[in-house]
């Protein structure tokens, strides 16, 4: 099998195409992984090293906006995995420009190849921040989209114009939503990676208003496990959520945080609450779990500890990213 994989140089793409050449997902022995994407901040070669030498392997730089680069890239594969996205909450509400662009035209042009080369199958990378805030219970799949921030707004945008060609073209379109990720090389923006690195400086860590909003969390390879599940045995035209099982206040996830770096509530500066807050988010996987089998494998305990150590022994990764963004940390 082929499949293009955009965004592969991302958080998330990384992992998928890291645990795919290896072999590591159910199913994927023998694929061969095409990676396009722009690297934009963001994007980063180097998480691919690990696999950069291993047969089937083919790095494209170029950017989802750019039909040519499209065209080349989406011809001959058999699948499409499509992560790339403008994906940070912040920078969305700062500017938003980016974010219509890349994950709306973006994601129209891929579609439009995908068409037109006939690809058998376009997994449509998304999350359940589409949804708006939930005060009790869970989603389902078919729960309304109402997004409030300008990041998810436009995933709101790109799902319905995929699922859009599943219906108009007849496109095998399958949209996947998931829960917060965590994990190992996740840009040092993302509260996680940057509360980690911030503590391991001696550094302070900013947390949004009352620290009450609720997030589920989802370890990486759990999360890319259930898309190659999706990828082989989804239905067309169908949503799947991806959850993790853990559900922790900001303030509870802080409080984690500190205990793994050795570290105390005086380090905690509360910060203004972002505009637009989403108060909780939460993910019912009874369809994915019935009809594909997927459950979380890594307890938020053991991924976390894990998380923690590869910042720990990380250095040389981050912290040059976190100096060309602007994140490095004043310290205690
Ligand atoms: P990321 O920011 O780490 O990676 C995004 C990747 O896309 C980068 O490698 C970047 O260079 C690339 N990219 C951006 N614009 C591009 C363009 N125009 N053309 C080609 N490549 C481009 O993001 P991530 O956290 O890995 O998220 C991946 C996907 O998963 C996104 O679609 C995001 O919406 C979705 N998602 C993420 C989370 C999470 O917790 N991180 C949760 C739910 C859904």
């Amino acid at each position: 099998m082929r499949i293009l994989v955009t965004g592969g140089a991302g958080f998330i793409g990384s992992e998928f195409v890291r645990a795919t050449l290896r072999g590591e997902l159910p199913g994927a022995a023998g694929t061969r992984v095409t990676v396009l994407d722009k690297l934009t901040y963001s994007g980063n070669r180097a998480n691919l090293d690990p696999v950069a030498g291993l047969p089937g392997y083919r790095f494209v730089e170029g950017d989802t906006c750019d039909p040519a680069t499209v065209e080349e890239a989406v011809a001959g594969q058999d699948a499409i995995v499509h992560f790339a996205a403008e994906s940070h909450v912040d920078r969305s509400i700062d500017s938003a420009r980016q974010f219509v662009t890349t994950n709306v035209l973006g994601t129209q042009i891929l579609l439009e190849a995908a068409s037109r080369h006939g690809v058998g199958r376009f997994v449509h990378v998304s999350t359940d921040e589409v949804y708006g805030s939930i005060d009790h219970g869970s989603w389902t799949e078919d729960a309304p989209l109402s997004p409030n921030v300008p990041y998810a707004a436009t995933k709101a945008g790109s799902d319905l114009l995929a699922l859009a060609w599943h219906r108009t073209r007849g496109l095998d379109v399958v949209v996947t939503r998931c829960t917060n990720n965590y994990g190992h090389y996740q840009f040092p923006e993302k509260v996680i990676p940057l509360f980690v690195t911030n503590l391991l400086d001696g550094g302070r860590v900013p947390l949004y208003g009352d620290g009450g909003n609720r997030r589920d969390w989802l370890h990486v390879s759990d999360h890319c496990r259930a898309i190659q599940l999706v990828l082989r045995s989804g239905r067309g035209g169908e949503v799947y959520h991806i959850g993790g099982g853990t559900e922790l206040t900001n303030e509870e996830l802080t409080r984690r945080l500190l205990a793994a770096c050795g570290a105390d509530w005086s380090r905690v500066d509360h910060v203004q609450d972002r505009q637009g807050h989403d108060r909780r988010y939460s993910l019912d996987i009874t369809k994915i779990r019935d009809e594909l089998g997927y459950e979380p494998r890594v307890r938020f305990e053991d991924g976390l500890a894990a998380t923690v150590a590869w910042y720990r022994a990380n250095r040389p990764w981050w912290e040059p990213l976190k100096a060309k963004a602007g994140l490095a940390e004043v310290r205690v």
